[in-house]
């Protein structure tokens, strides 16, 4: 008789392998508000493993899906099948200039590995030191820093991953394979690809300019072209001095406004947070205060203080130079999605739908304009921070009486108008369950065509966490279970 799927995994696997209620109900979720329970999980413990495993769910036809640490915010890590968790590939290597991490490693730890030797890893999400490295690269994540380092895609080297075929690929070294996705991308129309500063939709094909870019491809495909076993992370100095300025505006559309101009200032970061978040500070705001900037520079500090001087239409409350306060702040901005969910019944929260687009900076103070229209349509609420700098917010929405159709009426809607100014649906956190359906409307047929030649290259079986990115079903509602 042919042996069951998980008694081929557990004569195969080194790892662990389980399929008991306990283990399934855990991976079932993550910080999302979709739920799926998986079949079966494993744990590799080493390379072999993860082929074994890639090489039994092809053969029995099951789905494969690689998971980090379960931070993601759009179901990009659930899926139905076999559950694999990277969390024992947690080796760090430092050289000068790079460091080479398995994809398990939990970001915190190669933070704490970098601090010792005063370098660190720019892209910086706000949650902090909890996801993984290979959950980073899966989602191409950023953060405030991003809007002078860049996101993940623009900070590593070199990949090394295990693909549908259970072949394992370094790339770019891979010549043969450089030149393959350079040919199936020929014909790629970079016109259809958005104008902003980050984007974590769909397949990065633009970011490949030269066969040295290849790699990109894997960077923020969410487990869908192959399980990154590590990464060449690229690290930088830490800088020397910073300086945060938190300024208060009146007026929400004021502070949009002026980021195009605080922005040619060349800052580390420029952060966007509402009433919700800075009523939570303890400081005396100015009462008709709507919103604040916190504006981080790291280089030229005398110079860049008497700039924003000049050029903020708003009002400068706080000038933080020790590590201590500047540390303390970024605390309050990056609690932003904990103190918005503590502010809103359970009853009345709408899922992560429309949470992370981002438009051009000179059309920000126009996504603004767009969610009053949509609050005042749908009788919703909007609290909304995040990544100024960079066009990108985080927006959550509350509604006494939403139900699933609402919920896909705004996505279908808000997504529209962010296209229509050149937008992304998704800046940093990914397409998952949310939107992976609209890709083809993110990018056109041709390129969605194109992105299908690059998921059947790596993964001919469809059997890497299938169901995103590449889609014909809509899974923007099923699933919602925590809703
Ligand atoms: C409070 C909060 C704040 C957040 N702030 C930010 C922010 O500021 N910026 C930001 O970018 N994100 C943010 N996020 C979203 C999320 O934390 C990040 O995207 C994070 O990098 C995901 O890492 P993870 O290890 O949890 O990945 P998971 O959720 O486990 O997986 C994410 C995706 O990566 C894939 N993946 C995981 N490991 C691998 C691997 N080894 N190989 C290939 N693919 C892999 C998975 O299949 C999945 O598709 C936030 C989330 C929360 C809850």
């Amino acid at each position: 008789m042919e042996k069951s799927i998980i008694e081929l995994l557990e004569s195969k696997i080194q790892g662990k392998v389980s399929s008991t209620r306990e283990f399934r109900e855990f991976y079932s979720v993550d910080a999302s508000s979709y739920k799926i329970i998986p079949k079966i999980i494993v744990i590799p413990k080493n390379e072999s493993d993860i082929i074994n495993a890639v090489k039994i769910a092809k053969k029995r036809k099951i789905s494969i899906t690689v998971r980090g640490a379960g931070t993601g915010l759009v179901g990009s890590a659930l899926n139905s099948g076999i559950i694999l968790d990277m969390k024992n590939f947690s080796s760090i290597r430092l050289d000068k200039n790079y460091a080479r991490v398995e994809s398990g490693v939990i970001k915190g730890n190669l933070d704490k590995k970098l601090e010792a030797s005063k370098k660190f890893f720019p892209p910086n999400p706000s949650i902090g030191s909890f996801c993984s490295v290979g959950g980073m690269l899966g989602n191409n994540s950023s953060g405030s820093r991003s809007l002078k380092y860049g996101s993940v895609i623009d900070n590593v080297k070199e990949i090394t991953f295990i693909d549908g075929n259970a072949k394992k690929i370094i790339l770019p070294k891979n010549k043969t394979i450089a030149k393959q996705i350079k040919k199936i991308i020929t014909n790629i129309e970079l016109e259809r690809f958005p104008k902003v500063s980050k984007n974590s939709s769909g397949y990065r094909l633009d970011k490949i300019k030269t066969e040295k870019d290849v790699h990109k491809t894997i960077i923020g495909s969410e487990g869908t072209l192959g399980i990154i076993l590590s990464a060449k992370l690229e690290i930088k100095n830490k800088p020397k001095k910073q300086i945060l300025i938190i300024i208060e505006y009146e007026s929400v559309i004021k502070a949009a406004k002026n980021c195009l101009e605080i922005n040619k200032t060349n800052p580390s970061a420029i952060e966007f947070v509402d009433k919700t978040t800075f009523d939570q500070i303890k400081y005396k705001f100015n009462k008709k205060s709507k919103c604040l900037l916190f504006v981080e520079y790291d280089e030229k500090i005398n110079l860049n203080e008497k700039k924003i001087r000049k050029i903020t239409t708003g009002n400068i409350v706080k000038k933080l130079q020790t590590q201590e306060e500047i540390a303390k702040w970024w605390k309050y901005r990056d609690s932003s999605l904990h103190y918005s969910l503590k502010s809103i019944k359970k009853e009345n929260r709408i899922p992560h739908i429309i949470e992370d687009a981002a438009v051009p900076l000179e059309k920000f103070p126009k996504l603004f304009l767009i969610l009053n229209k949509i609050n005042k349509k749908y009788k919703t609420k909007s609290i909304v921070y995040g990544h100024a700098g960079n066009g990108n917010v985080h927006v959550r929405l509350i509604s006494k009486r939403s139900g699933n159709q609402i919920i896909k009426k705004i996505a279908i809607e808000y997504f529209e108008e962010i296209l229509n100014l050149g937008g992304t649906i998704t800046a940093e956190h990914g397409d998952g369950l949310a939107r992976s359906e609209f890709i083809k409307k993110q990018y056109g047929s041709k390129n969605y065509k194109i992105f299908k030649k690059i998921k059947e290259y790596f993964d001919p079986d469809n059997i890497l966490n299938p169901g995103k990115i590449i889609t014909s079903k809509s899974t923007v509602i099923r699933n919602l279970e925590k809703f």
